[in-house]
């Protein structure tokens, strides 16, 4: 087994003893808002991310990291979206939006293989979503 090794808390700069990717404290805090924001999903299903982030006080961010780490599902929530990592666009699929995906492959070459794997017909939102919940 490695050494837990010291570095910097991704989230607050704190220095800690990396046993996972963010220290004890902004760990706990995160279980707490989590269990916050799920408590108000469960309750309040059909609202927004801003509504659920002004409601509980945890940040759109840190609700967005719960939706990507595939602890909240957005399959029971209709209205909740989450913005684009780059334009800030509300999506409901992975990290970035459908057309920086698209500019993001442009830019580069090395991901033409995953240019491949998308759907080729998903001019129609609905359809595309569903696919993937
Ligand atoms: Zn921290
Ligand atoms: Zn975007």
């Amino acid at each position: 087994m490695a050494t837990p090794q010291l570095g910097n808390c991704p989230k607050c700069r704190k220095l800690y003893l990396r046993i996972r990717n963010i220290c004890d404290e902004c760990h706990q805090k995160a279980e707490e808002d989590f269990l916050k924001t799920a408590a108000y999903l469960r309750e309040y299903p059909g609202s927004t991310i801003q509504e659920v982030s002004e409601e509980t006080k945890v940040s759109v961010a840190q609700i967005r990291e719960y939706i990507l780490t595939g602890r909240i599902l957005m399959g029971s929530f209709p209205n909740l979206t989450y913005p684009c990592e780059t334009c800030g666009n509300m999506i409901r699929v992975g990290r970035v939006c459908k057309s920086c995906t698209t500019q993001i492959k442009q830019l580069d070459p090395n991901s033409q293989k995953e240019v491949d794997r998308s759907p080729e017909r998903d001019d129609k939102a609905g359809g595309y979503i569903t696919r993937y919940l």
